[in-house]
């Protein structure tokens, strides 16, 4: 748990402060020195009374009361350390950078556990181990370079691996990103990311505190609460961007149906991400360019202008802008020829605006003030301007300060000299601005930050379902797959529209079903879970002598305990399906359904509970959405329809949380019904 010792601390010890800068214990005492901080300082070496001009003590007893001890001791000897900090001297923040606990065994792990065990026992905030450490406005605690500029405004940054927290720096810094606090929470042992994060929420303040969160987890211990925190944050006003890396665990689950093969924790963060408003990244300059973007005023509209001097960055972010289906439209004649006029002959005014590599400071300040006042087809701007180092643009660079100032639509500034125009872009960035060098970088990001949804209040959507119905027959069911029956009871309760069926054991009994259903029928074997695989379906049965023919080869199948008549249905195949994913909870995903759906793997994943307008979203996002539309004179599928069942199957899993896994594995849509002719359940209490 976070607290204002660690945050703002009056006193300060370095637990193997050295004079030794290629340590951490001496790097982070240089580091705060040098980054000013007011309370006192002290350092803890046996073998020095002063350290950098820091008073040293020979041992944690011989110290004054202490708010707050950085460690950069071995991991054995910091239990003994800690405990007379904690039970002695008042401290109640604990940063240690040293690695030796939970990540290397056993051992370690028994070391952590006590450490924490003790800085609990007096309620105080440990950040690690294993980190590179905390910056705040007040201290520079950290080990590490680069250290970035320091703004209350700037981004906040929490980081699950510590190295990568230096490389994100490395990525940002230079740009111009500013940062207001950093928190490398290591092995998390007692704070990880969710609980940082849970801090900023309960501690905003809309005067005061930062607006921008960035994030890079390697795991995501506590979903729940990295959900609820990251959403109230948002609703608050910020804009939050994470990476969660490592996406690949999902390849050791065993598949025992199709929402197994499909489904995966990396689908589910995605889910998760999504529901939040978290945009999520992938590497990190892609993080750092999306924290870059929250710096800037949000875009209201999707209609950019180009204002470049250069065209072939200007056609590339055009191109990126609009796969990230932002638009560049045209400006009309009427509106672009009086300012053309202004320009250089060969400008052109249609957007791009390229006015040429001769262009000046003053024809962009022009160009700037135009669209912002005539162009009304345009909500925000990008201005490219570079140079081939010919002649200095630092009039340009102020010109574009002074109009990004005041302009009323957002301005990006792309300028990608970072070498030849290096000093001028440094002047520029010192204003207080975030530079963009790569034009597509900034296309991108500004795409996704623009369609990642806020977090809605959310609204249940109130189906008629049985519960009673639901829960009698989940109680009365033993672990495993359910029946045909209790199946049938769960769909008819929830309200999960299914095809008829009856299930036979004996030839007669199939018969007359048969005859009271109509042919041309369906017939299953009940018992395998693969059923086609093991020759358990035939479709389209046509009368009494094929009926008879294949129920005795059915018969014979393994496993098989009776036989599943259905009607035979026409309809485009869906797929829903449900999966418990540890931690998160229930995720269900669904798509088009068919052989394919495992190699294409075109399925929408949504975390419980979502309503039917979400489920709906989701699916109007689907690669294959043009088919369910209808393409080329096909007829498509209630759409609608189908985002019920999806829907309905939220409410159903929150009602029994038993379901471990569920798959409606096809439902048959038309433009009048959606119906599941597939139906498998398995529970585990
Ligand atoms: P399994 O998935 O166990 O192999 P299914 O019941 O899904 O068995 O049947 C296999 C395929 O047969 C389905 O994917 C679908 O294409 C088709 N099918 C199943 N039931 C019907 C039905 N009632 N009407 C039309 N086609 C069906
Ligand atoms: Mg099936």
């Amino acid at each position: 748990m976070i607290n204002e010792q660690l945050i703002n601390p009056k006193s300060i010890v370095v637990v193997g402060g050295s004079n030794e800068l290629k340590k951490p214990g001496g790097k982070v005492l240089y580091n705060i020195i040098r980054g000013g901080f007011k309370g006192n300082l002290y350092a803890i070496n046996p073998k020095e009374t002063e350290v950098q001009g820091v008073k040293s003590y020979a041992n944690a007893a011989e110290l004054p009361e202490t708010d707050l001890a950085i460690l950069a001791i071995p991991a054995a000897f910091t239990v003994e350390t800690v405990e007379i900090l904690a039970k002695q001297k008042n401290t109640k923040a604990f940063i240690i950078l040293s690695a030796g606990f939970s990540e290397v065994g056993d051992e370690g792990k028994l070391i952590e556990d006590k450490v924490v065990e003790i800085i609990n026992s007096v309620d105080g905030a440990l950040i690690g181990p294993n980190g590179i450490g905390v910056l705040t406005q007040n201290y520079h605690g950290v080990f590490t370079e680069p250290i970035p500029a320091l703004d209350p405004k700037g981004a906040d940054f929490i980081s699950g691996s510590g190295a990568t927290a230096v490389f994100i720096l490395e990525s940002a810094v230079p740009n111009g990103l500013s940062f207001s606090r950093i928190f490398s929470v290591g092995n998390s042992a007692q704070t990880g990311v969710e609980e940082v994060l849970e801090y900023m929420d309960e501690t905003f303040d809309p005067e005061k505190s930062s607006r921008i969160k960035l994030l890079y987890l390697e795991n995501i211990d506590k979903p729940q609460k990295l959900l609820k925190h990251a959403q109230s944050l948002i609703q608050k006003g910020c804009r939050i961007a994470a990476i969660k890396s490592g996406s690949s665990e999902a390849g050791s689950r065993a598949a025992s149906s199709h929402t197994g093969a499909l489904s995966s924790s990396d689908a589910a963060v995605d889910a998760l991400f999504r529901k939040a408003g978290i945009v999520r990244c992938y590497g990190r300059n892609d993080l750092a360019a999306i924290g870059s973007v929250f710096t800037y005023p949000e875009l209201t509209g999707k209609r950019i202008a180009i204002i470049t001097h250069a065209g072939g960055p200007a056609v590339m972010l055009t191109d990126a802008l609009s796969a990230g289906g932002l638009e560049v439209p045209a400006i009309e004649p009427q509106k672009a020829e009086p300012l053309k006029a202004r320009l250089f002959p060969g400008s052109s005014v249609a957007n791009p605006i390229d006015f040429l590599a001769t262009g000046t400071a003053e024809q962009l300040g022009d160009i700037i003030d135009t669209v912002n006042h005539d162009f009304d087809n345009i909500d925000a701007m990008v201005v490219i301007f570079g140079t081939p180092g010919l002649f200095k643009v630092f009039d340009a660079y102020d010109v574009l300060h002074q109009k990004m100032k005041q302009s009323p639509k957002p301005i990006y500034p792309v300028l990608p000299s970072i070498t030849v125009a290096g000093d001028e872009v440094k002047a520029f960035i010192d204003k207080g601005h975030v530079n963009f060098p790569d034009e597509v970088i900034l296309g991108d990001a500004l795409a996704r930050v623009f369609h990642t949804t806020k977090p809605q209040n959310f609204e249940s959507d109130n189906f008629d379902i049985d519960a009673k119905t639901i829960r009698e027959v989940i109680d009365n069911s033993e672990n495993g797959y359910l029946a045909p029956e209790k199946i049938q009871a769960i769909l008819d309760a929830a309200g999960i529209s299914r095809a008829k069926e009856t299930t036979a054991v004996t030839l007669d009994g199939a018969l007359s079903a048969a005859e009271n259903m109509g042919y041309p029928i369906v017939m299953k074997v009940v018992g395998p879970v693969h059923k086609s695989d093991v020759g358990g379906v035939v479709l389209g049965i046509k009368n009494a002598n094929q009926l008879e023919d294949e129920f005795i080869r059915m018969s014979r199948i393994k496993g098989t305990t009776g036989i599943l008549l259905q009607p035979f249905l026409a309809g485009k195949e869906l797929f829903v399906g449900a999966s418990h994913e540890d931690k998160f909870g229930h995720t269900v995903l669904f798509g088009m359904g068919g052989i394919f759906i495992e190699i294409l793997k075109d399925v929408r994943t949504e975390l419980v509970p979502f309503n039917k307008q979400q489920a709906l979203e989701q699916i109007r996002l689907l690669k294959s959405y043009p088919i369910l539309e209808g393409v080329r004179g096909q007829k498509g599928i209630n759409s609608d329809m189908f985002a019920e069942n999806v829907a309905r199957i939220s409410t159903l899993l929150e009602i029994a949380p038993e379901i471990k896994e569920m798959d409606l594995n096809p439902l048959l849509g038309d433009e009048k019904k959606v119906i599941a002719v597939d139906a498998r359940i398995r529970i585990e209490k």
